[in-house]
């Protein structure tokens, strides 16, 4: 079981990272799911499989 370390905020034009609370409304690091402060990938932060980031996008996306 993976922890998400960020959320897709403000209907999708953020990202906030949970790890350090920061929010970026830059496009490439909402799309890379990337932190600039902790200057990590989320998705090597939350040692996700690919299978499971597309199924929690997906659902993200209903839920905005
Ligand atoms: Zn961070």
């Amino acid at each position: 079981m993976t922890l998400p370390t960020y959320q897709i905020v403000h209907d999708g034009t953020a990202i906030r990272c949970l790890i350090c609370g920061r929010i970026s409304y830059n496009k490439i690091d909402i799309r890379e799911r990337f932190c600039g402060n902790c200057h990590q990938f989320h998705d090597q932060l939350g040692f996700e499989r690919p299978s499971e980031r597309e199924e929690r996008i997906s659902k993200a996306g209903k839920e905005k």
